[in-house]
C-alpha cells in the first residue's frame, strides 16, 4: 500500500512525514506515471491558483481523476481542498471537480488570516483536532452526497467527505495530528485489498447528472 503526496508546491513534506510517522509508505508525486500504482493521494496546502496551473501544465489532471475513479482515497488540505472543489467562488475554473461543494478562498479575511483552534471531529473520536488555519478557505455549500465532518463554532463548514474524497480547510499535518492520515491510510488499504463486503463505492467522477 502506497500513498502519494502531490509535491508541485506548498506544504507537501509535512504530509510525507505524517504518513511515514504512522508507518505508511509515502512518495512525493510530480509526474503522471507516478500516479499509476498509488492507493491514495494527498493534495497539500499552498497556493491553489499555482497548484491548479501546475496540475494542468504537468498533465496530472487526467491521471488524478482516474485514480479517484478507481476508488482510491484523495485528501486535500487547505489549497488542496480548493483544488478538489467543483465550484470556486468568484468563478475560477475548477481543475479536479471531485467534491460537490462551493468553496470560498481566503474566507477569514485580513484580521484573522491565520489562527489555531480545537475542533470537534466526531468521525475521528472524542479528542478534538488541533486545527491550524492559514489563509484558509471555507465550504459555502455542499451537495446531497457530501458529509460535513467538521464545522467551526459559528457553523462554517471546514471539513467534508464525499465517498473517497476527504478535504479540510485547515492543516492537520502542521500540528502533529495524524488521525486524518490514519483515516486515509485505512481507506487506501481497503482500496488496495478490497475484501468481501467492504462496500467499496468508487467516486462517480464522470457520472452524468440527470433531471432535478
Ligand atoms: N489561500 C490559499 C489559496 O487560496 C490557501 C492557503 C493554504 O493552503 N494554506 O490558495
Amino acid at each position: 500500500m502506497k500513498i502519494g503526496v502531490l509535491a508541485l508546491q506548498g506544504a507537501f513534506a509535512e504530509h510525507v512525514a505524517a504518513l511515514r510517522a504512522i508507518g505508511v509508505e509515502a512518495v512525493e508525486v510530480r509526474l503522471p506515471e507516478q500516479l499509476d500504482d498509488l492507493d491514495g493521494l494527498i493534495i497539500p496546502g499552498g497556493e491553489s491558483t499555482t497548484m491548479r496551473n501546475l496540475i494542468r501544465r504537468w498533465n496530472l489532471r487526467e491521471p488524478i481523476l482516474a485514480l479517484a475513479e478507481r476508488g482510491a482515497p484523495l485528501f486535500g488540505t487547505c489549497a488542496g481542498m480548493i483544488v478538489l472543489s467543483r465550484q470556486i467562488e468568484g468563478g475560477e475554473e475548477p481543475v479536479l471537480p471531485l467534491l460537490d461543494v462551493t468553496v470560498a478562498r481566503n474566507a477569514f479575511g485580513r484580521q484573522l488570516d491565520s489562527f489555531e483552534t480545537e475542533l470537534s471531529v466526531p468521525l475521528l473520536g472524542d479528542t478534538p483536532v488541533h486545527a491550524v488555519f492559514i489563509r484558509a478557505p471555507v465550504i459555502e455549500s455542499v451537495g446531497p452526497d457530501v458529509d460535513v465532518i467538521a464545522r467551526l463554532e459559528d457553523g462554517r463548514i471546514v471539513a467534508v467527505r464525499e465517498r473517497n474524497i476527504v478535504a479540510t480547510s485547515f492543516h492537520p499535518e502542521l500540528a502533529g495530528e495524524t488521525r486524518f492520515h490514519r483515516l486515509i491510510a485505512t481507506m487506501a488499504a481497503e482500496h488496495a485489498d478490497p475484501g468481501e463486503g467492504t462496500g467499496r463505492r468508487p467516486h462517480p467522477t464522470r457520472r452524468t447528472r440527470q433531471g432535478g
